[in-house]
Order: structure tokens, then C-alpha cells, then sequence
């Protein structure tokens, strides 16, 4: 590993922010935190932390000495100057005459000497930052590092491969214990360049920012020529392999095993999302001789336990043409995973005095040999995290094993990681942390109409869409670039489902995409063509491991009288207007089944469904036909607990009534153009906003099946009953 520090990038970031009052030394901590975050074998989505022992004025004009040290859960990669928490210096150390501290108590007093009150918490590894005396204070969890130190034999290695430069601290869980243990190890050994913290990572320090990161470059060097030294090459067999079956045919089965029914609402499943990647960069680590043992081995440092819990799902390879007996072994896996997690906590919390609550039982890391593995989570991009933790993992197993054998925690630490009540404030910011510390901003719901649902800020790193109604869930909206699929896809993902955007026009999916999410996935899909909606549905299965509701929104409006329309024109009609539907349906139940966690088809049928307009049969026939086709799936997959719903909307401003049109029918009715989009019985205007909050209703009504909500204002004609 290199030293990435360049001089002229370093003086261009003392210049740029000079400008802005922050001075050299804090702005060089800024670069070389980035310079850390920005290689993911040093720091991996928030393991790592820095800081900076300085002095500032407070509010009040008195010069103080202060701890700036990064804040709990901000990116080390892009980090900015409010990413660190300015904290008063003398109150923190003097609090190492204590024997212990609550780790509630210890986040309120390290609050109350924030400089800024705003600012977020600062890192949980705070209290280490603040005993050791040296200027600046760098912590990784290292790969190398880690494969080196997660030895029975740890310490010896450790000397051998360090030298004295580096003191070893025994493990004690992070935290406030971890600090005080680390600065008696720093007093009474005097390390020249940092600290091993065993089974967890690696401190360096310095009088500057350059010295503590480039002995870390140094350090981190160190342990990987050490393996690199001792690394076997590991036999693989190249036994020939039956066929495989697909991802796009897996992921639903393995997604679906992964889910629990929901034990307050009837109907209801708690979801997961996945990650996939594919097996090639990691033939090491599956085909590795003691693989049985290895993936069972544990975590390589503590924290990832609250984003891949201790250990990871395996499946054996799926055989094409055997999916059933792929189901009934992952059904199988999964109960039992449940069953020992279950045991893990029973034991643990009984430990623990019972006061712990447990979290779900359902695996986030899932192993398939021979194919890959996938990360899951209740968001995709909670999935792509325990996916890259995993990737990690694998890494620093095999370089434990290249030079030892390797060792985790023991359970008792593991659990005592994965409970703390710090660990879960990064994935749940709303539990302890007061103030912004959480960093939640209250988003107004327009399906609450008017009160407002919390909702974790990016910054603080726990993934987005915990808690919200549709967290876990996968929705694909069909003619998702048009005015109504677009609203919906945004009112979904606002609810907190990834949405996949599907679109005949592929540059308007995406831009509608962008717009709405950076995970969410545009694809290009005619609904006229088989082979495309088979393709999209397989792609979306691929990215997010399945689908739970699908909004047929795709149409088109065709004119003429019927008596007289050329049959082409009605073919046409029909082609987009229902076998469109059909075939969305048809390939979303597919999915939905194999995932045997029900689902939910939503149509658009419009007003011509029910209330015909004069020569607009090639439009409203196929449309009436699309409610009993709705009515039919109702029918026929009630028993697999998909539901099936319709919304009929009328004039709603979009592709299939543009202003033009607005115009001309206006002018015709001798109307003005308000008064035309507002004839209805309320006189108020229908938006495509008003159609995908009923979609989104009908997504969230478990007891509803068979309905048609009717979203047009008011119009007699055109009641349902
Ligand atoms: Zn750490």
C-alpha cells in the first residue's frame, strides 16, 4: 500500500479552505481523513475514525483546548469540516478517573461539551481519540491489519510484524473501557508510532496529519507484504459443474426465504433487499478447503456484526431445472439460522440480565456455492453495505489463514457489539442519539395528510427507508416516465420502497430515476413484447432480489367509432391496453410466487373502464377488459396472498392529455381551461400526485383485494357502485 499524500493536492486544501477561516492544521485533517476513506481496504462505510487535539474559541470568545474528532457515521471518504464534532478537551480526559460510564450518560456529557451544539455525535471511539496525547489520531480496521492481529497468537504476531513500534491492546469492547485500556497500554509501553487494538484494528499517531497517516500507510504496508509472503496458493477443484440455474431465478427464492410474516399486521411481510456478487473474485474463499469452517468462523471486527450479524447463510448450489429442491433447502437453512440466532440471544441476553430486545433473526450475509453471495438489507443500499462488509471479510479471513488460523470475538463479545446501544444508534438514528446527533429531518407525508414521517438523513450512514411503511419492499412501475408512473415511483419511494422505473423511453425512465433515488433502477421495457417484460422483470429481480408490487400503468388512447374503427386500430389498442397488462402480471406473479410472501398487482384502468365516452371504444374496451383481468388475478392468487387493485382516474394532465388537448376541449365545451380540468363534483382538479397516492393506498390496505378507487373528483357516471 502506498502513501496516496501529494503535496500540491494537500497545500491546494490549506488554500482552498483558508478562505473559509479553517486553518492548516484542520484542513490537512480533513485531507488525509479523506485520503484513509477513500481506499476501502483501510476504511470500510464508517469503521474507522480521526481527530485533531487543537484549540478554538467558544461562543463565548475563550480560547479552549478541543477534540475535533469525526462525527458517528459520517463518511471519512468526503468528509466536510462539519463531518467533525468540536469537543472540549479537559472535562473528556479528566473523565478517566471513573471506573465505568454509561454509555447513555457518556453521549449526553460528551454533548454537553460540544462547542457546537449541532453538531453530531461525535464518533463512539471518541474517548480513545481524547486520552492518547498525541496531536492527531488516526483508527482503521485495516484488512491486513486485521489478518494479521485475528490470531489466537495475535500479540506474537503483532511483535513480528511491528515490531515495538505499535503497543497491543487486549480486546475490550469499543467503548469507554476500550480507552482506558488503551492509554494504561500507552503509558506503560510508549509505542514510537500507534496501537494494535486487538481482534479490531490498528491507531496511528503524530505531531502532523502527514506522520499519523503515513505511518499508518506504513503500517497497513507491513501487514500485507507479511502475507503476501506467506500466502499458498489454494487449490481449487475444476470438478465439472452441472448447469446452474439463474440469478434472476434464485434471488426471489432466496429473497423470499429471508423474509417473516409481520407479527402485527395480518398479511404484512417484513422484507429484505439484495445485493448480489457474482463468485469469481472470490474462488478463494468458497473453494478453500476449510470453506465448512471459515464461513462459519465469525466476524473480523466487532462492528460489522450490526451489518452482517456474526455469521452468513449458506446454500448449496441451486441446479438449473431444480428449483423446488433449491426452496425446500433454503426454507430449511433459513429455520435453522433463525433457530441458532434465537439461541445466540436467548443465551446471550440471559447474560446480558434480560433488559435487550431482540433484533430480527434474518441473515444479511447469504453464501451460494459455486454462484456468489448476496448482502441484504431493509433498503438496497443497506444491502450493497453488508455486501461490501462481506467482500471485506472474506478478504481478511483468507489473509488470516495465509499466515495463521484465524480467530474472531467470542460470541459473548459479538453480542455484547451487535447490542450496543451505540452500534444500532448508527442503523436506527432515532433511538438514543439526542438533539442532531441522529441527524433525521422531518419529511412532510402527503399520505398522512399533513403529518410527517422521520426519516434518517444520508449523513447518518444508517440507510435510508428503516421504519417507513414500504422499507424492504421492491416496486416496479410500468410507463414510469409518463406524469402518473413518475409521480408513483416518487410516492414509493418516498414510503420507502426501491422502485424500478420500466419505460418504453429509456433516457426518460432514467431521468425520472435520477430524480427520485440514487438506487433507484430505470429499465427499458415494452409492454407489447414478451421477451421485454420478461427481461425487465429478470433484471429486476437480479438487482433487487424480487418484486412485491407492480404498478401497470403503461397505456395509450386510441380514438374511433366502433361500429366503424379499422381493426388494426383496436388490435393496436388491445395490444398495449390489456395484453400489456397481462403480460406485466403475468411476469410479476412469477416472481411474487416464488418468493411465497404474496404481493400486490396494481392497474391503471381509468374512468373509460366503467364510464364509456363516446368514440373511445378502442380505448375504453381493452380498458374494460383490463378490470376483469384485475378481478381474475384477484381471483386466482388470492390463496398465495396477492392482492389485486385497480385505481380509476380521470383527466389527469400527462402524455394522454396534453395542453393542447386541454385547449381544444375546453374551447369546445366553451369552458375555460380550469373549469374543464375541474368538472367534477368537488370542481377541483385531479393531479397525477392524487393517483399515485392511491396507488400508494392500495399497496398498503392488506384486507383490500379486488377494489377500484376512483380518484377522478367526483363524476356520477362513472361510480363504481
Ligand atoms: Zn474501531
Amino acid at each position: 500500500m502506498k502513501s496516496a499524500w501529494v503535496d500540491r493536492d494537500a497545500q491546494a486544501m490549506v488554500a482552498e479552505r483558508a478562505a473559509a477561516g479553517i486553518d492548516r492544521d484542520f484542513a490537512l485533517r480533513i485531507y488525509t481523513t479523506r485520503l484513509l476513506g477513500r481506499d476501502p481496504k483501510l476504511v470500510l462505510h464508517g469503521g474507522g475514525n480521526t481527530s485533531l487535539k487543537t484549540r478554538m474559541r467558544d461562543r463565548l470568545g475563550e480560547a479552549v483546548d478541543v477534540l475535533r474528532v469525526k462525527g458517528s457515521g459520517a463518511a471519512m471518504a468526503t468528509i466536510e469540516p462539519s463531518g467533525f464534532s468540536a469537543v472540549r478537551l479537559t472535562p473528556m480526559r479528566k473523565l478517566r478517573t471513573l471506573d465505568a460510564i454509561d454509555d447513555f450518560e457518556l453521549v449526553a456529557i460528551e454533548r454537553a461539551n460540544l462547542i457546537d451544539a449541532t453538531a453530531p455525535n461525535p464518533s463512539v471511539e471518541m474517548m480513545l481519540h481524547a486520552f492518547l496525547p498525541h496531536k492527531f489520531v488516526d483508527h482503521t480496521h485495516a484488512n491486513a491489519v486485521l489478518s494479521v492481529i485475528d490470531q489466537a497468537d495475535g500479540e506474537q504476531k503483532c511483535a513480528a510484524v511491528f515490531g515495538g513500534r505499535l503497543g497491543f491492546v487486549p480486546y475490550v469492547m469499543p467503548g469507554f473501557g476500550l480507552a482506558k485500556k488503551a492509554i494504561e497500554v500507552f503509558e506503560r509501553t510508549k509505542p514510537s508510532d500507534g496501537l494494535i487494538l486487538s481482534k479490531h484494528g490498528i491507531v496511528t499517531y503524530g505531531a502532523d496529519a502527514r506522520e499519523a497517516y503515513e505511518r499508518m500507510i506504513e503500517m497497513v504496508s507491513r501487514a500485507e507484504d507479511f502475507i503476501a509472503r506467506n500466502r499458498k496458493s489454494i487449490r481449487i477443484g475444476t470438478a465439472e459443474a452441472p448447469e446452474r440455474a439463474s440469478l434472476a431465478a434464485i434471488a426471489p427464492i432466496v429473497r423470499g426465504g429471508c423474509s417473516e410474516e409481520d407479527a402485527k399486521v395480518e398479511g404484512a411481510w417484513r422484507r429484505l433487499v439484495l445485493d448480489f456478487r457474482p463468485i469469481e473474485r472470490f474462488r478463494d474463499f468458497f473453494g478453500h478447503p476449510d470453506f465448512a469452517r471459515l464461513s462459519q468462523a465469525g466476524v473480523v471486527t466487532p462492528d460489522h456484526t450490526i451489518r452482517t450479524k456474526n455469521w452468513p447463510l449458506v446454500l448449496p448450489p441451486p441446479e438449473a431445472g431444480k428449483l423446488d429442491e433449491f426452496a425446500r433447502t433454503t426454507g430449511q437453512a433459513v429455520q435453522e439460522f433463525v433457530a441458532r440466532y434465537h439461541a445466540y440471544f436467548g443465551r446471550n441476553n440471559a447474560r446480558a440480565g434480560g433488559i435487550k430486545h431482540e433484533l430480527d433473526p434474518l441473515p444479511r450475509v447469504v453464501l451460494i456455492r459455486d454462484l456468489g453471495f448476496f448482502g441484504l438489507g431493509r433498503s438496497k443500499q443497506d444491502a450493497v453495505i453488508a455486501a461490501d462488509i462481506a467482500e471485506a471479510w472474506m478478504e481478511t479471513v483468507l489473509g488470516a489463514e495465509a499466515v495463521g488460523r484465524f480467530e474472531s470475538i467470542s460470541e459473548a463479545d459479538m453480542f455484547d457489539s451487535e447490542y450496543w446501544p451505540l452500534e444500532q444508534a448508527k442503523l436506527a438514528p432515532t433511538l438514543p442519539s439526542p438533539a442532531s446527533g441522529g441527524g433525521s429531518i422531518h419529511v412532510p407525508s402527503p399520505a398522512s395528510g399533513g403529518g410527517s414521517i422521520r426519516v434518517p438523513s444520508p449523513a447518518s450512514g444508517g440507510g435510508l427507508g428503516r421504519g417507513l411503511p414500504l422499507a424492504g419492499q421492491i416496486a416496479a412501475i410500468t410507463g414510469a416516465a409518463g406524469a402518473i408512473g413518475a409521480a408513483t415511483a416518487k410516492a414509493f419511494a418516498a414510503a420507502g420502497a426501491e422502485v424500478a422505473l420500466l419505460d418504453v423511453d429509456w433516457a426518460a425512465a432514467r431521468q425520472a430515476a435520477k430524480a427520485i433515488a440514487a438506487t433507484a433502477l430505470p429499465l427499458a421495457c415494452d409492454v407489447t413484447d414478451a421477451a421485454s417484460v420478461n427481461a425487465a422483470f429478470e433484471r429486476i429481480a437480479e438487482n433487487f432480489g424480487g418484486v412485491d408490487i407492480v404498478v401497470s400503468n403503461a397505456g395509450a388512447a386510441w380514438q374511433g367509432r366502433i361500429g366503424e374503427v379499422d381493426e388494426a386500430i383496436l388490435r393496436n389498442s388491445f395490444e398495449l391496453n390489456f395484453y400489456g397488462h397481462q403480460r406485466v402480471a403475468q411476469a410479476a406473479v412469477k416472481i411474487m410466487r416464488a418468493q411465497k410472501t404474496g404481493g400486490c398487482l396494481l392497474f391503471n384502468v381509468s374512468k373509460q373502464a366503467v364510464n364509456p365516452g363516446p368514440n373511445f371504444g378502442p380505448y375504453g374496451v381493452p380498458k374494460a377488459a383490463l378490470l376483469a383481468l384485475m378481478r381474475q388475478y384477484a381471483l386466482d392468487y388470492g390463496a398465495d396472498g396477492i392482492r389485486a387493485n385497480a385505481v380509476n382516474a380521470d383527466r389527469i394532465r400527462s402524455g394522454l392529455l396534453t395542453p393542447a388537448m386541454i385547449a381544444s376541449r375546453a374551447k369546445a365545451r366553451g369552458l375555460t381551461e380550469k373549469d374543464y380540468m375541474s368538472g367534477n363534483l368537488l370542481q377541483r382538479e385531479v393531479t397525477a400526485d392524487d393517483v399515485a397516492q392511491a396507488f400508494l393506498h392500495q399497496a398498503l390496505a392488506h384486507k383490500t383485494t379486488a377494489d377500484v378507487t376512483t380518484v377522478d373528483g367526483g363524476n356520477i357516471a362513472a361510480a363504481m357502485r
